[in-house]
């Protein structure tokens, strides 16, 4: 049997949550590892974990192949987006117009947006539109920290450090591998 992805809450680093979707890969650097968004199950529960659905509106069984492939293009579109302002260069307009093309679809029939702009899905779909809002929100007014991604494994994150000298992901995982490996180096 497949072992579908247990997130928790080391999946949600980011400090948003179109960034956190970015970083639903085992990494994304040097080459892009496992894909931990790997099943039906594995999306809904991604937007159960990240509070855009209630587990009880979460059935897995009614996600098709096409909107898994959907939600993986989401991501890919939003790493293009992201790797553009990343390096300071201009947004691919293809790329963008894809994450407004999946906040439109959803806008027609499965989220509603708030009066103060809390977007409530209505269905995984809506779910996948909401994360795709969120990224035309980030990257069209974006935070005066820029987005940052870890220097071993690629995932983004917004640096709200004090010192602004975050460059991991996290301290558990990256933090501590990097630290173990520049000890190996000057033990040698
Ligand atoms: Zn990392």
């Amino acid at each position: 049997m497949k072992t579908v992805t247990r997130w928790t809450d080391d999946h949600f680093i980011a400090g948003d949550l179109a960034l956190d979707f970015a970083n639903t890969v085992y990494r994304r650097l040097p080459e892009v590892g496992a894909d931990l968004l790997d099943s039906g199950a594995a999306l809904i529960g991604w937007y159960v974990h990240a509070g855009l659905l209630r587990p009880a509106e979460g059935d897995a069984r009614r996600v098709t192949a096409g909107q898994l492939a959907a939600a993986r293009l989401l991501r890919a579109r939003l790493w293009a987006v992201l790797e553009a302002q990343r390096v300071g260069n201009e947004l691919p307009s293809g790329a963008l117009a894809g994450l407004l093309a999946s906040a439109q679809a959803g806008l027609e029939r499965d989220l509603v947006v708030a009066a103060d702009g809390a977007v409530t899905p209505r269905t995984a779909a809506g779910a996948g539109a909401a994360v795709a809002l969120r990224a035309v929100r980030l990257v069209l007014n974006p935070p005066a920290r820029p987005v940052r991604s870890c220097d071993r494994c690629g995932w983004y994150f917004l640096d709200t450090s004090r010192g602004r000298r975050r460059r991991w992901c996290s301290m558990k995982t990256c933090g501590n591998q990097a630290k173990a490996a520049r000890f190996r180096e000057t033990h040698a």
